[in-house]
Parts: C-alpha cells; sequence; structure tokens
C-alpha cells in the first residue's frame, strides 16, 4: 500500500541575487492514488517532485520538513541508501522533454537496461530481455533496444522514458509535463497509456502539469500549486465541479469551452510573484478579486472542506 505523507516540505535555491522560495511548506497524504498537480509555469511543481527524489541542484536544497513513505524518513537516510533503497526502486520520474532525458550516445535498451543491473545485479543479456518486455508494456517494438534516440520520433520517446521509470516497477511514478512538446494525437496516446498502465500496474502516478484537462482523465486527487505553495487539494470531481480557491476558479474558467453558450474567455490578470521577494500575506492577493484586508497582511491557514483542502482566509473562521 502506498503511503507518502509530506509534511512542510520547503525548499529553497540560495542565489546571488536572493533567496527563491520555490516550495514552501507543503503538506500532503497520498495514498494509493493517482494525483494532479496543476499551476502555471514556475510554481514549484517540478521542485516538489525533484524534491521527493532527493535530486534538487545546487545552488538549491531541501531546509526544512519531512517526506515519509511507508514509515520510513526518506530525509534522514544518507545518500547512498536512499539510492540504493528509495530511487527509482520506490519513486522514479518521468522527466519532463524526452529529448534531454536520454543520453544520445547510448542506444535505448543500455540505457533502459542500467537500473536493473545497478539495482537487482542483472548480467547485462538478462536485463536486455526485461528492456524488452518493457518496451512492449509502452507498445514499442522490442528490437527498438538498438536504437539510438535520435532515431526515433518524439512520441516513442516519450514511451522509451516512461519504460524507464516503469522499468524496477515502483510504487510511485512522478511524471513532469509528460505530454509537452507533442503534438495533440501523441498525446492522447500518452495519456491512454498513462491510464492503461494506472490501471494494470496500480501505481500511483503524480501527474504534475498546468494542463488541468489531462489530470482530469488521470487523477483521482488534484493539488494546485501557486507561487510555492499548495492551495488547494480535493477529489478531482468535487475540485472540477466546484472550485474553492480563486485561482482555481480562475484556472477552471480561462478553459475554453467547446460546447454551451459562447463566453468572452477569462484570463487571470497580472503574472505570477516573483519567489524571491512573494506578496507579504496570501501570495496571490495582488492578482485576487475577492482580495480582504488581511489577505495582504496574514498567510491564509488551512481550511478543509469534507475530503479537501484550501489555503485562503474566505473559507477561515
Ligand atoms: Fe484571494 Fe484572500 Fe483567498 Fe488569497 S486568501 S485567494 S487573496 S481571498
Amino acid at each position: 500500500m502506498v503511503d507518502l505523507k509530506v509534511e512542510n516540505l520547503t525548499t529553497y535555491f540560495f542565489t546571488r541575487r536572493g533567496v527563491v522560495k520555490a516550495v514552501d511548506n507543503v503538506s500532503f497524504n497520498l495514498k494509493d492514488e493517482s494525483w494532479g498537480i496543476a499551476g502555471e509555469s514556475g510554481c514549484g511543481k517540478t521542485t516538489l517532485g525533484l524534491s521527493l527524489l532527493r535530486l534538487i541542484p545546487p545552488p538549491g536544497r531541501i531546509v526544512k520538513g519531512s517526506i515519509i513513505l511507508g514509515g520510513e524518513d526518506l530525509l534522514a537516510m544518507d545518500e547512498q541508501t536512499f539510492k540504493n533503497k528509495i530511487r527509482w526502486r520506490k519513486i522514479s520520474m518521468i522527466f519532463q522533454s524526452a529529448m534531454n532525458a536520454l543520453n544520445p550516445v547510448y542506444p535505448i535498451g543500455y540505457q533502459l537496461a542500467e537500473p536493473l543491473i545497478y539495482h537487482y545485479g542483472f548480467s547485462k543479456n538478462e536485463a536486455l530481455n526485461l528492456v524488452k518486455d518493457a518496451l512492449k508494456e509502452v507498445k514499442l517494438n522490442p528490437s527498438l533496444i538498438y536504437r539510438y534516440p535520435h532515431e526515433l520520433s518524439g512520441g516513442m520517446k516519450q514511451r522509451v522514458v516512461i519504460a524507464m521509470a516503469l522499468i524496477l516497477k515502483p510504487e510511485i511514478v512522478i511524471a513532469d509535463e509528460p505530454t509537452t512538446a507533442l503534438d495533440l494525437i501523441v498525446q492522447s496516446q500518452i495519456i491512454n497509456l498513462i491510464k492503461r498502465l494506472k490501471w494494470e500496474s496500480k501505481i500511483s502516478f503524480i501527474l504534475m502539469t498546468h494542463d488541468l484537462s489531462m489530470i482530469s482523465e488521470i487523477a483521482d486527487k488534484v493539488a494546485i500549486m501557486y507561487a510555492g505553495k499548495l492551495v488547494e487539494l480535493g477529489p478531482s470531481e468535487q475540485l472540477y465541479n466546484d472550485p474553492k480557491h480563486p485561482y482555481t476558479q480562475s484556472l477552471l474558467a480561462a478553459i475554453p469551452r467547446l460546447r454551451g453558450e459562447k463566453k468572452k474567455l477569462i484570463f487571470i490578470p497580472g503574472s505570477p510573484p516573483d519567489l524571491i521577494d512573494p506578496p507579504l500575506g496570501c501570495r496571490f492577493h495582488p492578482r485576487c478579486t475577492h482580495a480582504l484586508p488581511i489577505c495582504k497582511e496574514k498567510e491564509p491557514p488551512i481550511t478543509h472542506l469534507n475530503d479537501a483542502m484550501v489555503s485562503c482566509w474566505l473559507y477561515s473562521e
């Protein structure tokens, strides 16, 4: 059973310009579900994913919080134990942009075989046989093991990157913008593939994207991030039908509708804040049409509403 508990996770980047507060006090508990994490570019989704894998590049680091998976404290482990026990074995990632995630000078079969050799001590031939099965899983021809990444189309490369994330049969797979730069037909094929894998393998996917319509296809729950904060979290259906946070409401209103009465397209005024110097109080207040005087002074607490949670003064007592 998957039980991932994240408490007050805080990841900062210490740059020359100042401290970028990329993920700030994020808490959640994921249990045997697939989630979508949505928000604009720069809201902290990728940093959150990399924090879960302890892959934050310098000058960034996790400064506070805990990540507990199945009762084990992942931040208390030394790097070697984490590498041997957790990274790729229990939590893996489909990295953004398949083009950059694959090594251009190695055939893809050898790249996929590497984790099997490192983690389970398989011989090269044994590992390559398992790689062929993994390629079939993602509907690719096993003969592709001898091909180099540049010989594959964008959609094929994305399937290879998905096979790579699944090769050790992890409990959790983080998919960071898995359909970016793919055309619409290939996008829908990749979404259907993730949906099938979710049902067949019982893996918990954490899908990170700005595309709310894609999340609705896959996720049991949706979390909305804004400027490094988790501002709303709830079951997908509830969040899509009855969004609580003004930011979630605006994101959903900004999706063009093909059916029903024609309406003027809504957009969110302004732009996300500079995370070196985010606004005081609620970070969304300069763009929020419902802002109260307190929103500019104090950070809103988390309010629990049945199965959902929201961080907004409109719901706080
Ligand atoms: Fe808007 Fe205030 Fe709620 Fe922030 S806390 S979303 S500014 S109403």
